[in-house]
């Protein structure tokens, strides 16, 4: 091969022939695929083939200047227009095959404005008129200097030679197991398929190899994270844990008590626990921590949680203090804002071991700080911290337990390929008792009801949360939007105080309006979206959210959270004048499911590439899709962990075609098998 296509391909990313043979292509053509040109309908989006039998440049009367070609096959004609793009004149010409692919429009008669189109085939060949006899046409990604049907071609000359080279890591018995197909039939299938039905399995075999040699990696870092970090060993003496369930205000739903379970198992286990406690916001994340907590004390070790902000860790404080009263336990605080005497104070009794159980903040970490015996580290809302701060936290003991809380759920797909190399617990389940949240999209008409539904829930005694999203680069006029709208209120509500946080204030100003609307003396907060108010006030009852349509599902998920923490029923109410944004916004008020909406904001900003590299060495996935493939990633989650459980560094003869693929493949790949 010459070196001009060989750079092409390489663009392509195919260096080797079993790159070639791993590039497959990225649709079908048949005659259930394509359209006869007689039959394309208006308003419908089509993919046809013709011939093309003229072509031209037309001016429109704006001076737009259309390309035109008119193509024909065995059904009739149909014009094709490219507004704006006469210079197309050089690439398509009279005699080419040419499939097109868009919406079908009427202007002087039928059109189709292409979105996409390939050349199929040149005047002088008509190797590609199979496509009328029933035959399945492959159409692969092609680049600048190679066409799709150069790359077709090059694969098809040398397919059957190189197909008996490949060898397929799994026996039989697993491929059987798993209902996938022989590599070497995989790859035939995809190149060239008899239908095109006949490719999903191909696509399907694919995928699993992608997954499995994935959950490979991450099985492999789990394996050495623990191993690397023997831990303590926890004994389950029952003391102040059975207490303090003894003494709950409430029963523990299932999940809880599931989750209490897991991290339990994990705790007395002689590995060290790198867990996540994945629910959604008021799901009772704090309580479960709390049981670990108390494991870790009744072990005279320390145990600590660390939390993101101030009042964050001073909710928590006052939460533990409430529940632990009947046990005669006080946690000990540590806040940023404490005096120096206090916290002078507190940091000598966290060293002498006399406080076992530890709330705070970033102060946490400084390095004043010493546990005599730090047993379990737990850090809330654990993205709203850096990695090296999460395990500053743990480095304060001597391998400690880890226990993240994170109150954004994530679909399970997502989480396997993400934090792959953490164990996972989630809660969906809420606490009985809580109002109901009825969620509302309305328009500015609608303004003067809200607000005097905001006045009488005031009146009541209840309490209000006004949101304005911030956009970054226009922080500055966001930030004036919403202090103007706080001064509009303000006139609006002469009978309520109005209280006003956004990020460019002053954090003690800040906490201060919190406080005082934690307080109920505040008694409607306008907010910024920058500010996460991670707060827990069980007494407002309304969420409304200005330009609603500026949100993500997942960020207005989180902001309704706020809302319905008490018993009384609690109103999420989203104001949008873009009409276009209506459909996803609606969906939005059909369902409070934390992890639906997840799936939802993810399906809206479509994932897969970008995370799936991100977490799997640098390989992206190609053949496998997040979204449809769960099951699959599932079964090879499951293969993965069975086989690095037996055989930890692929050392055996009948594991070294999958430690081979990954060292090749993946940039962590060498580090994690080197023998040893
Ligand atoms: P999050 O998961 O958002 O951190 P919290 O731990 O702050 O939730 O819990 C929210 C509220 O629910 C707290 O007031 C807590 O006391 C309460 N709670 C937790 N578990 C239960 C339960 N099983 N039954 C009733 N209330 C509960
Ligand atoms: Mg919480």
């Amino acid at each position: 091969m010459g070196p001009k296509r060989a750079e092409a391909l390489a663009r392509l990313g195919i260096r080797t022939v079993a790159d070639l043979l791993y590039h497959v292509p990225h649709r079908y053509l048949d005659a259930t695929t394509v359209t006869p040109l007689a039959r394309a309908e208006v308003g419908r989006e089509v993919t046809c083939v013709g011939r093309v039998v003229r072509t031209g440049i037309l001016p429109t009367r704006r001076g737009l200047r259309v390309f035109r070609a008119v193509l024909k096959d065995d059904s009739g004609l149909l014009e094709c227009a490219w507004p704006g793009r006469p210079f197309l004149e050089r690439q398509i010409k009279e005699g080419q095959l040419l499939l097109v692919t868009g919406p079908v429009r009427y202007y002087h008669g039928r059109q189709i404005v292409p979105q996409e189109f390939i050349v199929l085939a040149d005047a002088a060949d008509d190797g590609d008129e199979h496509l009328g006899r029933g035959l399945v046409l492959p159409v692969y990604p092609a680049t600048e200097g190679l066409t799709h049907r150069q790359i077709r071609a090059l694969v098809h000359r040398h397919l059957d030679g190189l197909l008996p080279l490949v060898a397929d890591p799994h026996p039989p018995a697993f491929r059987e197991a798993h209902g996938l197909i022989e590599l070497r039939r995989a790859l035939a299938v995809l190149h060239r398929p008899r239908e095109v039905a006949e490719t999903e399995p191909g696509r399907r075999r694919l995928a699993f190899d992608e997954f499995f040699d994935q959950q490979l990696v991450q099985a492999r870092a789990r394996h050495l994270a623990k191993r690397a970090r023997a831990g303590i060993r926890f004994e389950l003496k029952r003391a102040l844990t059975t207490r303090l369930k003894e003494h709950l205000p409430f029963e523990l739903t299932a999940d809880q008590r599931h989750a209490v379970r897991e991290i339990t198992e994990d705790m007395t286990a002689p590995l060290r626990m790198h867990r996540l406690l994945m629910g959604d916001v008021g799901t009772g994340k704090t309580v479960v921590a709390l049981f670990a907590m108390l494991l870790a004390a009744e072990n005279d070790y320390q145990a600590a949680m660390m939390a993101p902000t101030e009042l964050l860790a001073e909710q928590h404080g006052a939460t533990l203090t409430r529940l632990l009263e009947p046990l005669d336990i006080r946690p000990e605080l540590l806040l940023g804002r404490m005096t120096a005497a206090g916290k002078a104070a507190a940091r000598e009794r966290i060293a002498g071991g006399g406080a076992r159980l530890v709330v705070g903040t970033h102060a946490l970490i400084q390095e004043s700080v010493t546990f005599r015996r730090l047993g379990l580290a737990v850090i809330d809302e654990q993205h709203r911290f850096g990695v090296e701060q999460r395990a500053a936290l743990a480095e304060k003991g001597d391998a400690p337990d880890v226990l993240l809380l994170t109150a954004t759920p994530i679909p399970r797909s997502l989480a396997l390929t993400l934090y792959g190399d953490l164990d996972v617990t989630q809660i969906r389940e809420r606490p009985p008792g809580r109002g109901e949240v009825k969620t509302a999209l309305r328009t500015d008409e609608a303004r003067h009801k809200i607000y005097e539904f905001i006045r009488g829930e005031c009146a009541a005694g209840r309490q209000a949360y006004v949101i304005y999203p911030v956009i970054e680069e226009s922080e500055r006029a966001d930030v004036k939007a919403a202090s103007t709208m706080a001064a509009t209120l303000a006139q609006t509500f002469p009978e309520l105080r109005v209280g006003l946080v956004h990020g460019r204030m002053k954090a003690e100003e800040r906490d201060a309006t919190m406080r005082g609307f934690r307080d109920n003396a505040v008694h409607v907060l306008v907010a910024t979206s920058v500010i996460e108010v991670g707060i827990d006030v069980a007494n407002a009852t309304v969420m409304l959210i200005e330009h609603a349509e500026r949100f993500g599902l997942a960020q207005l998920h989180q902001l309704r959270g706020r809302v319905g923490r008490g018993a009384a029923a609690s109103h999420c109410i989203l104001l949008s004048n873009v009409p276009e944004a209506a459909p996803r916004l609606e969906a939005f008020c059909e369902t409070t499911d934390g992890f639906e909406i997840a799936e939802l904001d993810l399906k809206e900003r479509g994932m897969g590439e970008l995370v799936g590299a991100r977490q799997s060495g640098g390989v992206p996935l190609r053949f496998a899709n997040l979204e449809t493939d769960l099951a699959l990633l599932e079964a090879a989650r499951h293969a993965a962990g069975a086989i690095i459980a037996r055989d930890p560094a692929l050392q055996r003869p009948e594991h070294a075609a999958y430690r081979e693929r990954i060292v090749a493949r993946y940039e962590r790949g060498f580090e994690l098998f080197r023998v040893g």
